[in-house]
């Protein structure tokens, strides 16, 4: 039996941009050594033509099929900072926002985090009937907010209308269900209540002072329960542990229960320090059974469009963390992959199917380049990444007899 380690490059697939992908573009010579000389395919993480999400995605490549057990993003962010849902909250991902007359002018209050801890703990202090708040901040301008009460609902629209220079949303119900007009309800009342409290608010004076955008406004989205979703350790018989520096994945990784291992200098940006999360990685594969390592920087790039920032952060990745593991680790089964594509042109996720390479006891192909196109020719073919997991466990002989 071997020991698993799964990398995935988040938001890695791309489309053509001059004729190549940033994959293709970057020199990967560490990656393209595991094409070479493991097995390679092309994954629909959630399904063929569905642009996932990077929770569920991430729910699916760890075998959890996110129709089943995804009510929404809330309560894995909730996961991700900690906080222990109770059946019955309804969670929802926040951001702190600045608003004039009404109108969002930027929806992530500039990025600064001036005076939000004292903010954080003044608006657990707002009352509202009918059910208890929890707000806890997480990184930079983000938040969670539970509403933990009987009778509530998870099937209501955002107040974030996700756009800018437009009023915030009024919550509504959606469906005909009275837990979802009552739910819907206390967000607007919560809504209301803090839009009150931080108008006149002395932190938001003194961000004046300093030419920064008040915080004065806090949107919700993506409300969620917890679902009940069986652990890792009784799925699989693993242990398993998540090294990650984004919230999200973080959350989806303890809901499912695998230890989260911090590293010092991992940011999940394009700055991070994924040397040292390598090392980490490297480190955590003597104690445990499954490793998953998550590196964010990939989607960032993606998100504001930069091939350059995408393509050198796929070469520092092959430098540092899979140049790294190749050297260090001999004896498992290693897959590296992404959780979606995220085309460089759109700026957004995408359904196009990501590269995967598994390093181990396999029939290897003749696939000599770890790129989309390259991996199309793969030995894997197409998977879907619901099966990926038992795949692994596979190559690892992990994986029962099933009948006689
Ligand atoms: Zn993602
Ligand atoms: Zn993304």
């Amino acid at each position: 039996m071997k020991k698993t380690l799964l990398i995935v490059c988040d938001g890695l697939g791309d489309r053509l941009v001059d004729g190549l992908t940033p994959l293709e573009a970057a020199e990967t010579p560490n990656m393209d050594s595991m094409a070479k000389e493991g097995v390679c395919g092309l994954m629909d993480t959630v399904l063929m033509g569905v642009r996932p999400g990077s929770d569920t995605a991430h729910l699916s490549l760890f075998g959890y099929d996110p129709f089943k057990y995804y009510t929404g993003r809330g309560p894995f962010e909730a996961a991700g900072v900690g906080l222990d849902l109770r059946q019955g909250d309804v969670a929802f991902r926040c951001n702190f926002a600045s608003i004039k007359d009404g109108k969002i002018i930027d929806r992530r209050a500039g990025r600064q985090e001036e005076g939000l801890d004292e903010l954080t703990r003044e608006i657990n202090n707002i009352k509202i009937e009918g059910a208890e708040l929890i707000y806890k901040k997480a990184a930079g301008h983000r938040a969670v907010l539970v509403l933990r009460g009987a009778g509530l609902s998870p099937k209501v629209s955002d107040t974030d209308p996700e756009g800018e220079k437009v009023e915030y949303n009024q919550s509504k119900a959606l469906d005909g269900s009275r837990e979802a007009r009552k739910t819907a309800e206390l967000l607007n009342d919560f809504t209301d209540k803090v839009v009150e409290l931080l108008a006149e608010h002395d932190v938001n004076k003194k961000r004046a002072d300093s030419n920064k955008l008040p915080a004065n406004i806090v949107l919700a989205r993506g409300a969620g329960m917890k679902a009940s979703i069986p652990s890792f350790k009784q799925k699989y018989a693993l242990s398993a542990a998540c090294i990650s520096a984004t919230t999200l994945i973080n959350g989806v990784a303890r809901e499912v229960g695998m230890d989260l291992i911090e590293v010092d200098g991992a940011t999940g940006h394009v700055d991070s320090d994924v040397g040292a999360k390598a090392t980490a990685a490297i480190k955590a594969l003597e104690s445990y059974d499954f490793v998953f390592l998550h590196l964010k920087g990939t989607d960032e790039a993606s998100h504001d469009g930069n091939f350059k920032s995408k393509k050198e952060m796929i070469e520092r990745i092959d430098r540092e963390v899979i140049g790294p593991i190749l050297r260090e680790i001999k004896d498992a089964t290693i897959a590296l992959t992404a959780d979606h594509s995220t085309p460089v042109g759109i700026k957004q996720h995408s359904a196009d199917p990501v590269p995967i390479a598994i390093l181990g006891d396999v029939r290897t192909d003749d696939v000599e380049r770890f790129t989309e196109r390259d991996c199309a020719r793969g030995g894997l073919n197409r998977i879907r990444g619901l099966y990926l997991l038992n795949i692994l466990l596979d190559i690892s002989n992990r994986i029962k007899l099933f009948g006689a």
